[in-house]
């Protein structure tokens, strides 16, 4: 099957290539030609691991042996074989994502790219090593450091902000273990971290490193097909669990609300939608960065605004990448998408046509929820429904919630939780009024005292783990940093 760019439908490979390669020559996204055929009934009676096979291997048609690399990619990693587990609290049904190596949501599609990555390289016959860069606010991080943890003839170079992540986030990254890893802080803010990233790239020969040093530079982030494909899996569990509850029948459409950054989460949603999934709406939650709530209400997307910094920081973003995908699979028009991003690098803003709204309008329905909202959520969804979410989820619980009030919709809600509770402990744990002194592993432990829910055992030995990845550099030292690993 083949793949091209959303900017220009004349640039064609296979899809192999376009997950070995991530973005399109021209800057744009590589999108899919023509969507495959899935059995969706039959789909619907496998387990997760043979959904994910199915529907990876279907996009993915030219990376052979799927079910070996779903199984090397799950098996073994994740609290349950279900991957992500379903929970009906009674109001909305909430679909867990959290359940990986890290406790965020991104483990999902993190634990497979390396998989793919590696199988692509065999099919295209690449010799040289990988090199994954990637600069981290946070959660990215450490679920790619954990993904590429000792994958063969890859490895992974993770850059975060000197004093600019959690405590948490920072004692899962230094103490990650692997041959193949390395973790150093930047004196710097995260856009001093990330520039520096792009830098290195800018300045490959042939893709690679240098002239000499030959290792083929590539990034984790989520503009790559090989990570959003891995999250269309999730939408066909959550429906098949509510075939098996009886609370649907076959073929009754079920509306999904996204906690939303850099909108590739909730477009695999729209994905699993086209290949068949009865999906009704798609809600598109967002914090105080509501760029996206704007633009699903006017048609007009504007970037020209400060980025708050807020509780629920994995949404924290003003440009939402992959929502270049949606504009071109709505509209097959990439002059239109070349011409909007255009627009976007060089106004700050775009506007798109009524017919191209209105498709989107009929699909999604977009709504946010700041701090305070979200923590009086966190404490009404623990006192009334007994559980407990952390601060991503909490906002998608709010927009479901004004989604339902607004339009009196009563199709089964499912809400995506995105991370683990422990891993925002300090505002989960002020949200339902409980002691926050000390630090965020003592806060750990006195969620763990009130709540009686275990702390996930990935961040309960993080205390007591070895620090093995202690440099801290200046900004203008990173490539120097990459040359000597
Ligand atoms: C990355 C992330 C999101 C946003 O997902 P997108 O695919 O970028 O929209 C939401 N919540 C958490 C916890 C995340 O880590």
């Amino acid at each position: 099957m083949l793949y091209h760019s959303t900017r220009n439908r004349h640039t064609a490979v296979d899809s192999a290539q376009a997950v070995l390669s991530g973005l399109a020559p021209d800057g744009g996204l590589y999108v899919p030609e023509k969507l495959p055929e899935i059995d969706v009934a039959a789909c619907l009676r496998e387990t997760t691991m043979q959904m994910a096979a199915r529907i990876i291997g279907a996009l993915l048609p030219d990376i052979p042996d799927m079910t070996t690399l779903v199984k090397q990619a799950y098996s073994g990693k994740f609290q349950t074989d279900e991957l992500t587990p379903t929970v009906d609290t009674g109001k909305f049904t909430v679909l867990e994502l959290f359940r990986g190596p890290t406790s965020a949501f991104k483990d999902v599609a993190l634990s497979m790219l390396p998989q793919l990555m590696s199988a692509a390289k065999k099919v295209k016959g690449v010799k040289e090593d990988i090199l994954i860069l990637t600069a981290t606010s946070g959660d990215t991080g450490k679920a790619a450091l954990v993904g590429f943890q000792d994958v063969e003839g890859v490895k992974i170079c993770v850059f975060y902000p000197d004093g600019g992540v959690s405590a948490v986030q920072r004692a899962q990254m230094v103490t990650q273990d692997g041959n193949n890893v390395a973790v150093c802080a930047v004196r710097g803010n995260f856009d001093d971290a990330q520039t520096g990233v792009k830098n290195i790239f800018a300045t490959t020969v042939d893709g690679c490193l240098t002239e000499g040093n030959c290792l083929r530079l590539s990034s984790a982030n989520s503009i790559n097909i090989g990570r959003l494909a891995p999250q269309i899996i999730y939408y066909f569990k959550a429906y098949a669990d509510l075939l098996k509850r009886g609370q649907i029948k076959m073929g009754d459409e079920v509306n999904f609300c996204v906690p939303t950054g850099n909108f590739g989460n909730i477009l695999a949603g729209w994905l699993a939608k086209q290949l068949g999934l009865p999906v009704g709406k798609l809600i598109c939650a967002s914090n105080a960065n509501n760029v996206l709530t704007d633009f699903i209400t006017t048609g007009t997307y504007d970037r020209r605004r400060v980025l708050h910094k807020t509780d629920s920081p994995s949404m924290d973003i003003l440009v939402s990448s992959n929502l270049e995908r949606l504009l071109y699979l709505m509209s097959g028009d990439d002059l239109l998408v070349a011409d909007l991003m255009k627009q976007l690098n060089t106004n700050g803003f775009y506007t798109v046509p009524e017919t191209l709204l209105a498709k989107i309008q009929d699909a999604f329905w977009a709504g946010w929820c700041d701090d305070a909202k979200g923590a009086q959520t966190i404490r009404k969804v623990f006192e009334e429904q007994n559980y407990l979410c952390d601060t991503h989820t909490a906002s998608g619980w709010a927009v479901a919630e004004d989604y339902v009030n607004q339009t009196g919709d009563t199709r089964p809600l499912v809400v995506l939780s995105t991370a683990s509770p422990y891993k925002f402990p300090a505002a989960v744990l002020a949200a339902i009024g409980g002691d926050t002194t000390g630090d965020e592993f003592a806060q750990m432990e006195t969620l763990e005292r009130v709540t009686g829910i275990p702390i996930p055992g990935n961040l309960a030995g993080l205390r007591e783990k070895q620090e093995r990845h202690t440099s801290v550099i200046d900004k203008d030292k990173m490539r120097e940093f990459v040359l000597s690993l």
